[in-house]
């Protein structure tokens, strides 16, 4: 029972997984795997690109610091050397050397100044300086007490009140005898410069910022950020908390921002300062371009996939599904009786070329076993109206022809004539010779009326025993006469022996009847004529012509008339 569910099953699935839907999962099948080998190339790509990224934003920001402790240490070395000369000359003297001695060559340096103990500028290579007072500023106080070299936060400049930073180095450091402390103001422009070639990426940010977390320079199409505090950015305070929290002088932090975005951190500290170089970036900024190149790819992929699939359809419809129709509708057509449907070989693939051949040998057999079949049919449809005794129609044959003539002298209006011809005495010729030489006697008969039906163009048969028929088409009642006069004649002519008959030899006695056939007559009246015309001829003592009523009466020769 569960057997035949299974068979059920199995037939439901076979009828719903036609060959196209299973040629296309073999083609799924076959590319699957290529498809998903794809994909993971494509996905390692994608992670390789992203790390990648990261991995030169951490470079960049990297050198990028180390272009700004280069830039320090320029300042450090100016500061160094300018406390050098305040301590081993004296305040005029060295005055003067530092307005003549500030480089070119280091744009990021404002201006260089000699700070008395108590904050007031002695001597600047920016005159406007020199005078005011910067004993209240922290960078200033801290040099004093820590004599070293110290890096200011951002500022706002006395002169001018524009964003500044300023470094400090108390002469101190070289001579501890000497109160003064040299300052140089720092062109933070110059810093933003620096960074540069951290900017106009999108997703990027960078910035420079100081021990508070106030921006202190960043790129161009970031400049507005200078001057604010990280905490004002949105986004950019949680960097500025993982970055100022952070210990290590270096390093890179990934966390999720509040807005939901992803960000990789990468900060330096500036060696000799509090300022942090940060640079973060937004991974899913980042990555939108290799989303996109990957999006494509996996576009690419479909498409390929979509191609594939199509072929497969494409490919099985020309290669099976049309060879099948093509072999189905010739098999239907030979079925429906078209002998000569044959497979065209040259439509066909090459692996479908033995089974057109087996169906076209086929074909040609069976063409060849019904053309025999017929031509035998034809031979017993002739067999079956032919009498093998005489060699003339049987009744069946016979019959069938004088509904033809009946229906063609009805057509052309012409003459129809029947003659019934009668051995006479021919139960004695039996009794007398034998049956064997009864047959034999037929036989002669049968083809001495084929010769006279050959002469007038007649059509003679055997009506049944030892009755003959001769139908005798396009003639009238007296040339009708005349042949079964002739036929009678050509009968006793024979002159076989027929010692118990009255006549001596075999006789025929002949019933004539003609006609113009019509609507309002059948055949079967011209045989009952001929017939009624046979009887009389009989009664007229055989071997006698008798015409049928409507015909001429008896002539001297012994024609008679009948009905
Ligand atoms: P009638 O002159 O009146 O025609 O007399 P008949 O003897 O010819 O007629 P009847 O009807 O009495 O006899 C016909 C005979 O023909 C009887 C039958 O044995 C014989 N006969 C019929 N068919 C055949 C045949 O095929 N072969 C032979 N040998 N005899 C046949
Ligand atoms: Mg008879
Ligand atoms: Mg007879």
């Amino acid at each position: 029972m569960s057997g035949v569910t299974f068979n059920r099953n199995r037939l439901k699935l076979k009828k719903l997984l036609g060959i196209r839907a299973r040629l296309a999962m073999l083609a799924v099948l076959l590319v699957a795997p290529l498809m998903l080998d794809r994909v993971r190339s494509l996905e390692d790509a994608r992670a390789k690109q992203i790390a990648h990224a990261a991995e030169e934003y951490a470079t960049i920001t990297q050198h990028s610091a180390e272009t700004q402790r280069e830039v320090i240490s320029s300042v450090e070395t100016m500061l160094k050397s300018a406390a050098y000369i305040r301590a081993s000359s004296g305040v005029a003297r060295s005055c003067e050397i530092l307005r003549a001695s500030l480089p070119t060559n280091l744009p990021w340096i404002r201006s260089i100044m000699l700070v008395s103990k108590d904050g007031v500028v002695q001597c600047s290579t920016l005159n406007i300086q020199v005078g005011l007072t910067i004993g209240d500023r922290d960078y200033f106080r801290k040099a004093q007490q820590t004599r070293d070299f110290v890096f200011s936060d951002y500022l706002f400049g006395k002169t001018n009140n524009r964003p500044i930073m300023m470094a400090a180095y108390p002469v101190a450091a070289i001579n501890p005898e000497e109160d003064a402390v040299v300052v140089a103001g720092m062109n933070l422009d110059w810093l933003s410069r620096i960074m540069a070639k951290l900017g106009g990426r999108p997703g990027i940010s960078s910035v420079l910022i100081d021990s508070t977390g106030v921006v202190l320079a960043a790129p161009p199409d970031q400049a507005s950020m200078i001057g604010q505090p990280l905490d004002n950015l949105p986004m950019l305070s949680a960097i500025s908390y993982k970055a100022l929290s952070s210990n290590s002088d270096t390093g890179s932090i990934s966390f999720s921002a509040s807005d939901g975005s992803r960000r990789a951190i990468s900060f330096a500290r500036i060696p000799g300062t509090q300022s942090r170089l940060i640079v973060s970036i937004d991974e899913a900024a980042v990555t939108e371009a290799i989303n996109r190149e990957i999006r494509t790819a996996y576009l690419q992929l479909g498409f390929v996939c979509l191609f594939v699939l199509l072929g497969a359809l494409i490919g099985a419809e020309k290669l099976i599904i049309k060879p099948i129709e093509l072999m189905t509708g010739m098999a239907k057509r030979f079925g429906e009786g078209d002998a000569s449907a044959r497979v065209s070989r040259s439509r066909l693939p090459a692996e479908f070329m033995p089974l057109a051949r087996a169906f076209n040998a086929m074909a040609a057999q069976l063409s060849q076993r019904e053309r025999e079949l017929v031509a035998t049919n034809d031979r017993l449809t002739v067999m079956a109206s032919i009498d093998m005794l005489s060699g003339l129609a049987n009744r069946r044959g016979f019959q069938s022809r004088l509904d033809f003539e009946w229906l063609k002298a009805q057509q052309n209006n012409t003459e129809l004539a029947l003659l019934m011809i009668d051995v006479d005495h021919f139960k004695l010729y039996n009794d007398t010779y034998g049956h064997p030489e009864g047959d034999a006697c037929l036989t002669r008969l049968g083809e001495a009326l084929a010769d006279l039906a050959a002469g007038t163009m007649g059509f003679a048969g055997r009506y049944g025993g030892e009755e003959f028929c001769l139908l005798l088409p396009n003639t009238g009642s007296i040339r009708a006469l005349e042949i079964g006069e002739a036929v009678r004649a050509a009968i006793q002519d024979l002159g076989m022996p027929h010692v118990t008959s009255s006549h001596h030899t075999v006789t025929v006695s002949v019933g004539v009847a003609a006609t113009l056939p019509n609507a309002a007559q059948s055949p079967g009246d011209l045989i009952e004529a001929a017939d009624a015309a046979l009887y009389a001829a009989k009664h007229r003592g055989r071997n006698t012509v008798v015409e049928h009523g409507f015909a001429r009466p008896v002539d001297e020769t012994g024609v008679a008339l009948a009905g």
